[in-house]
This record gives structure tokens, sequence and C-alpha cells, in this order.
């Protein structure tokens, strides 16, 4: 019965739509149209857009955003992007799979609605050798940063949706102060970490951002997810590493292969105390699940995992 009504509706809106010479009849095409490199960007932008924004994010929860494979789909949605947000900073650049689509999508002009989240912030460089010039890309991680993040997306969102100013101005504002609100917590929270214990070991040196955020010392087994990781040379550095000092736990990424932290642990006897959030959300209605819930998550790991 709803359907005949429904069908009914569609056909006479269709009417109309011919009659008015209006191309567009479906719900859907009044939001925004949006596609974003990975899930922590689709978040955010969910938080400032809400339901005028419909948002495709590619790489996949679970996977890094360093390297992908767009599938035709993603080639579609972007050609049809209203907006497309990545984050810059040598992350979607492992394979140039981002910039490769951009020019597939016929996204790649100088005017078109493309824009880098991390516009802004401070970049800190990669330390390996020949990478040095390179920013790291894992700027989200300190949600100082996060925060203009936020702001670049609710500029963006109005510059190319302006009769909504008022709308992501006023979502944005709220989830700011929520932001702020964590960031003073994570703050308060991890200085209860003794001094000696402050060293959170990972697969990928992803916690540059945050170490300096929250004072903590970073160490890793490979810098940036790239072909090389978990190399021999690699694991023995950390594994020496690890023996001269006072290390008793080890964390491992949920978006990384965790084999090469399980070696270092084998090798070590220092166990893996837990997982992280990184490069990817969690799954919907799983563990870390949003920005805030896998920030939370991290600090609630570290704590318990350097106890
Ligand atoms: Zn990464």
């Amino acid at each position: 019965m709803i359907k005949k009504l429904a069908g009914v509706f569609m056909a006479g809106s269709l009417l109309l739509a011919a009659a008015s010479g209006c191309s567009s009849v479906k719900e859907d095409s009044e939001k925004v149209e949006v596609v974003t490199t990975y899930s922590i960007i689709y978040d955010l932008v969910k938080n400032v857009g809400g339901e005028k924004v419909e948002v495709h994010s590619m790489v996949p929860i679970g996977s890094n955003p360093h390297e992908y494979d767009p599938l035709p789909e993603d080639v579609l949605k972007t050609t049809d992007a209203d907006v497309v947000f990545y984050n810059g900073l040598n992350l979607e650049e492992g394979n140039s799979w981002f910039n490769k689509l951009l020019k597939t999508s016929d996204k790649d002009g100088k005017d078109a609605p493309v824009y880098r989240v991390s516009e802004g912030v401070e970049a800190i460089h990669l330390e390996s050798k020949g990478l040095e010039k390179e920013p790291d890309p894992h700027a989200w991680l300190n949600i100082n940063n996060g925060i203009i993040y936020v702001e670049n997306i609710r500029d963006a969102l109005i510059k190319e949706d302006p009769d909504n100013k008022e709308f992501y101005e006023k979502n944005a504002e709220k989830y700011i102060a929520e932001l702020k609100e964590l960031h003073d917590a994570t703050v308060s929270e991890l200085a209860k970490v003794p001094e000696d214990k402050r060293v959170l070991i990972t697969s990928e040196g992803a916690f540059k951002y945050f170490g300096e955020a929250y004072n903590m010392n970073t160490a890793y087994v490979w810098e940036i997810n790239s072909e090389n990781q978990g190399t021999p040379q690699q694991i023995k550095s950390l594994v020496d590493f690890i023996k001269n000092g006072n290390i008793t736990a080890l964390f491992v990424e949920t978006s990384v292969d965790a084999r090469s932290m399980e070696t270092v642990s084998k090798e070590t006897g220092v166990p893996i105390k837990g997982k992280v959030f990184t490069d990817s959300l969690g799954k919907p209605g799983e563990d870390g699940d949003t920005y805030k819930e896998m920030m939370e998550w991290n600090t609630r790991t570290i704590i318990e995992g350097l106890k």
C-alpha cells in the first residue's frame, strides 16, 4: 500500500519536475555529496555536516590509508562529489592513489572542490634517513589538530553550501567544545603515567603528534607504512632498543599486520598490552567507532598497559 502510494507520488513529482523543467527529484540530491579518503575524516565530516551531507568514505575500516586501490564506486562517487576531503601531509601517497583518483574523476583542476583537512597544522617531519623533508601524516592523533581539521571542514562546507552556514557553524562549535574537553582530559589522564614508563611502542611510528601533545616518548618497528614494513633490520633495531630500556609494554595498531610486533614480543619477552587506533576507526558499533571514542580508547589502553 505504502509502496503503491509512493509510486503514484513519484510519478506525480516526476511529471511536476518535467513540467517545471526541474532536473532533480531525488530527496538525496539535496544533500551535499561528500567523499573522504578514510574513516577518521568521515566521522569529523558527519559531526559538522549532520543530515545535510551524504558521506562516502573510501579506505575500508581496519585498512591503512597510505596505500589503496580505489574501486569503481570510489571513482563514480568522487566524480559526482560536491566536496572531497583528504588528510594530505604525505598520507594518501603510498602509491599516489589519491592523485590518480582525482585525475580519473576529473577533480584535479585548480578550482575543484578538493580540501586538505590538515591545512594550517604545524607538520612534524619524518626522521628516517632520506625522509627528513617529508611530513609525518598522523596529525589527527593530537586532538588540537583534530580541532583544526574540524574548522577546515566547517569552512569548506560553508563555501560549497552557503545556505546552511549557520547549521555547520553551530555543529562545529558544539563539537569543537567537546574536543577541547577531551584534549584537556587526555593531558591530565596521561600525566598520571610515571615518568620512567612513558614509552609508547607501536608497529608504525604514528604517535609523534600524540607524543608531543601528551608528553610521551615513542618508538616503532617502521616509521611510516610502506612496502618496507617489519624488515629483519627494523625488528632487530627495536629489539635492541627494548633490551636496553625499562620497557614493559608493547602496543599494536588495528590497521596493521600484527606479526612484526608479535616477533618483537617473542624476542624480548615484553607482552603486547593492547590494540590502539591510528589510521582507522573501529567498525560501527564496536570499540573506537568515532574519533572521540578512538582517542578515549587509546588513552585508556595506554594507561592500563603502562601500569
Ligand atoms: Zn599511518
